[in-house]
This record gives structure tokens, C-alpha cells and sequence, in this order.
């Protein structure tokens, strides 16, 4: 872990960081968007329109797409051997 994840981190008028701790998990201060209770709850579907970034399609595009590659390889070694 480096000190970057310890520090609020937002760009203050300044230009610099934030140097203030982040609220208890979460990524930024009180001041920045950290304080309890904003933001939107978990499971909010608000913003959900076809699902494509999902974290579920997503982890179903990874193993989709593992398998394609073990295909692809499994094609590509028959191929160089002579028959
Ligand atoms: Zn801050």
C-alpha cells in the first residue's frame, strides 16, 4: 500500500492534492464527496441502460472469451502440424 491511497487526493483550487484522510471507505474526505450518506446506494440501477459493463457480462465476456482464445490456439497447433 503507498500514501496515495491514504489521502483524499482531490484537486483543490490549488492544483495540489487533497492531503486530507478519506472517510472510512471511501476514496475521498468529508469536503470531496466522502461524507456518509451521499451518493448513490448500492444496487442502484438509475443509470443502467443494456447491462454491457456490468460486472456480471463482464466476467462472462472474460471466460467467453478465454475459451475463444484456447480455441483459437487449439486451431492454430493443428494447423502446423502435417497430415
Ligand atoms: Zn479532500
Amino acid at each position: 500500500m503507498d500514501d496515495t491511497e491514504k489521502l483524499c487526493g482531490a484537486k483543490t483550487p490549488s492544483g495540489a492534492p487533497c492531503p486530507s484522510t478519506p472517510e472510512p471507505g471511501r476514496r475521498r474526505c468529508r469536503l470531496h464527496g466522502g461524507a456518509p450518506g451521499l451518493g448513490a446506494p448500492k444496487d442502484n440501477q438509475n443509470a443502467f441502460r443494456h447491462g454491457y459493463f456490468s460486472q456480471c457480462e463482464k466476467a462472462q465476456r472474460r471466460g467467453e472469451n478465454a475459451q475463444w482464445k484456447k480455441l483459437q490456439k487449439t486451431i492454430a497447433e493443428r494447423r502446423k502440424q502435417p497430415r
